[in-house]
């Protein structure tokens, strides 16, 4: 079949667990993650063109539409790697916060390659995929895989593992924007005094332990964003005050998710939390 449109789903990543071990020779933390897809997602539109070119438009106001844009760039990558002499339009319904630790564009970056692996029948498989988004940031790599993985080296080695059980997610950023650069920058690894348990984390996975997949969530960064923006601690407190089994900020922040079993007690959460922020949702876990 010879495609001349292709629509990909950009889901946005939840961390269950991060944890920096120590900061390597070349500069990188050496991490140990517990990632998962949650089903809010961004949407993206791919048209071939004739002429040699990428267009870009979003109806997203605060995201760059230039080669600065991650779904520009793995465009470019595929084309150069794979010469493709034609180009593509593509639109980007922009549905995940930026700059939340939610992996947006990562997700944006993985998906632009799966839509243009089958725009351009260019029979590229999964693990080259994987390969190419390596190139383009460390989450890209897991975003092309989606379901869970345990995540390790710079957070592009991945190893699959079973979906947590069930769950509704509801997620809050507030009206903050966070560069991860900036939070790794000021992390401390050798002097973290908490380090999350992640084992606990993948043993609650496995034996589908919601209520101990509550208990081990834990993430690093927090020492570092809490203590720059006070008001992702008070949310968490918000959050937990509002019934949330469990809470966690997720990647470098400001995004704090709540897990709950039930849709009445995400509804009163999701409720609780608008008058708060205004970016809030109350979604599932994508499984
Ligand atoms: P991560 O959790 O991987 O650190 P994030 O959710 O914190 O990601 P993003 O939403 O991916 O952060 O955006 C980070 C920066 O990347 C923003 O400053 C934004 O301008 C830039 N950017 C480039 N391409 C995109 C894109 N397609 N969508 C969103 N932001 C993008």
């Amino acid at each position: 079949m010879h495609f001349v449109r292709v629509l990909e789903k950009a889901p946005a990543k939840i961390n269950l667990s991060l944890d920096v071990l120590h900061k390597r020779p070349d500069g990188f933390h050496e991490v140990e993650m517990v990632m998962t897809m949650v089903d809010l997602a961004d949407r993206l539109e791919m048209q071939e063109l004739d002429r040699d070119t990428i267009i870009i438009s979003s109806q997203a106001g605060y995201i760059p539409l230039d080669e600065k844009n991650l779904a520009f760039q793995a465009a470019k990558l595929i084309k150069d790697r794979y010469e493709v002499r034609k180009g593509v339009y593509l639109h980007l319904d922009k549905k995940i916060p930026v700059a939340a630790g939610l992996a947006g564009g990562s997700s944006d970056a993985a998906a632009t390659l799966k839509g243009l692996n089958k725009l351009w029948r260019l029979g590229i498989s999964e693990a080259e995929m994987m390969k190419l988004g390596e190139e383009l940031g460390s989450d890209v790599p897991f975003c092309v895989s989606g379901g869970t993985a345990l995540a390790q080296g710079r957070g592009e080695k991945l190893t699959k593992i079973d979906a947590p059980p069930q769950a509704w997610v509801v997620l809050a950023k507030p009206p903050i924007n966070v560069s991860t650069a900036d939070v790794y920058g000021k992390l401390r690894a050798a002097e973290i005094r908490h380090h999350p348990n992640t084992q606990a984390v993948l043993a609650a996975i496995r034996n589908k332990d919601f209520e101990a997949l509550c208990g081990s969530l834990g993430n690093v960064l927090e020492e570092v964003t809490l203590e720059l923006y006070p008001e992702v601690g008070q949310l968490k407190d918000c959050m937990r005050k509002l019934g949330a089994e469990g809470v966690l900020m997720s990647g470098s922040g400001p995004t704090v998710f709540g897990l709950v079993t039930k849709e009445i007690k995400a509804e009163r959460i999701y409720n609780g939390l608008r008058g708060f922020c205004k970016d809030v949702y109350a979604v599932r876990l994508l499984m």
